[in-house]
């Protein structure tokens, strides 16, 4: 998250009211419920691109019983007494993974978004965002940080089939330093916001943040291990964790079974939090040659979102950024593609995230044509980091990101193909979540 407007969390007397029944539904358990055929269904196209392989398969029939795939053929033979859905020439995908959004809100003008709206106005508006993202065909989501737990709210309403939206894992408070990317900052002192946040110093502290998150409902733990754009503290690669304070986050969270995100810009953040052995590190723009290192080693992702860069640095006047965020988005994007591209190459493995909220939700597919243009990747690297490799990181694989016997019946379509144009993303004319039809 690097869009920490609404981290200041206001506080809320709903906040009881939205926190929902908990426990830990994996999202994938249950999608909507409604209009599931109980016929098997055979869906029916010219191609489907298998990131698992990294091949295009032709002439392919995929065979859906209730939420999920039990057949993939390619001889063109039909199952008996199955309904058909015939996309002709369109090219099949599976369902599309962002691993770095925030559903619970979306940026519009900075100081309206800090003094005007509160997160009832946020909850509100979620499932609007949760739909948008599906339509787009990203059936599973990782939801990095919102406020006053709106994530699970949304997670448990989709889940329990109220409307549609994307498998969710979420995260809700982001742990930040005082003072830190999470915490209000270039403002007057006397001002203040009530409610939850996830400021938290030192050890204990972080301990009993982790705790209190997962007891609401988080599926991870996101912590904000240095300083971030979008926000007023001053260098946007420094630390604001120590390596002691990342550790006990770290274990902490797998005590309980959960992986954490790390948002680091910087090298030494980077450093720090690869060490302390977390999944992911998001942004990483700054990361250095001992940072890929042990990112190597350690097999922690990096999560580059680039498409959130380039959309703040067109739009930061029209939405009123204040000149000292821009120039750290201008500086650091001087960066990115480079350090990028460099840990790419070296073997660090690379998920699809994009920050989703920061610009508009649904737009999430542009950033595929950013990455093949940015960061020299093919089409088909692209796409794996969005399908096969986000999985992994998801701890989901062969469950979601593929079209496979077993996996979720989560597939979408395109008309043109994908591997010679990645932006036919951006143009999804089918999508289907657990078997139900959600867009065609
Ligand atoms: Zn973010």
């Amino acid at each position: 998250m690097r869009a920490h407007h609404r981290l200041v969390s206001i506080a809320l007397a709903v906040v009881a009211s939205l926190a929902v029944p908990l426990g830990r539904p994996l999202g994938a358990q249950q999608a909507m419920a409604p209009s599931r055929p109980s016929r098997p269904v055979a869906i029916r196209a010219a191609h489907l691109v298998d990131p698992a392989s990294g091949r295009r398969v032709d002439h392919v029939v995929v065979v859906v019983q209730g939420d999920s795939v039990v057949r993939v053929d390619t001889t063109g033979r039909m199952p008996n007494g199955a309904d058909v859905i015939d996309l002709g020439d369109a090219t099949l995908l599976p369902g599309l993974i962002d691993v770095h959004t925030h559903l619970s809100s979306e940026s519009g003008n900075y100081y309206d978004d800090l003094f005007r709206r509160s997160p009832i106005d946020d909850a509100v508006r979620a499932h609007v965002f949760a739909r948008r993202t599906l339509e787009a065909g990203f059936t599973t989501v990782r939801d990095v940080g919102g406020s006053a737990y709106i994530d699970v709210a949304l997670r448990n309403a989709i889940n329990r089939g109220e409307f549609p939206g994307p498998r969710m894992r979420v995260a809700t408070l982001a742990l930040s330093a005082t003072g830190g990317h999470g915490d209000l900052n270039g403002f007057s002192p006397l001002l203040r916001f009530e409610g939850e946040s996830g400021v938290a110093d030192g050890v204990d502290e972080l301990r009993k943040r982790v705790r209190e998150n997962i007891k609401r409902g988080a599926d991870q733990i996101k912590i904000l291990a240095g300083a971030g754009v979008l926000s007023e503290e001053e260098s946007v690669g420094a630390p604001q964790y120590s390596q002691e304070e990342m550790n006990a986050v770290v274990e902490e969270a797998a005590m309980w079974g959960r992986k954490v995100a790390a948002h680091a810009h910087g090298a030494e953040a980077i450093r720090r939090a690869a060490l302390a052995g977390v999944a992911s590190v998001e942004h990483g723009g700054l990361v250095d040659d001992e940072g890929i290192r042990i990112m190597r080693e350690k097999g922690t992702f990096l999560v580059p979102d680039i498409l959130t860069d380039v959309y703040l640095l067109e739009h930061a006047h029209e939405l009123s950024w204040p000149e000292k965020i821009i120039e750290k988005e201008r500086q650091l994007r001087g960066f990115q593609d480079a350090n990028w591209s460099r840990a790419y190459r070296a073997g660090v493995k690379f998920a699809f995230g994009t920050d989703a909220g920061v610009y508009p939700h649904g737009l999430n597919a542009r950033q595929f044509a950013l990455l093949v243009k940015h960061l020299s990747l093919t089409p088909m690297q692209a796409i794996q980091m969005a399908t096969v490799n986000a999985a992994e990181l998801l701890g989901w694989s062969g469950k979601v990101g593929v079209v496979a016997p077993g996996s979720y019946a989560d597939l979408i379509a395109v008309r043109g193909d994908p591997l010679s144009d990645v932006s036919e993303l951006e143009r999804v004319t089918f999508v289907m979540k657990g078997g139900v039809v959600v867009k065609r």
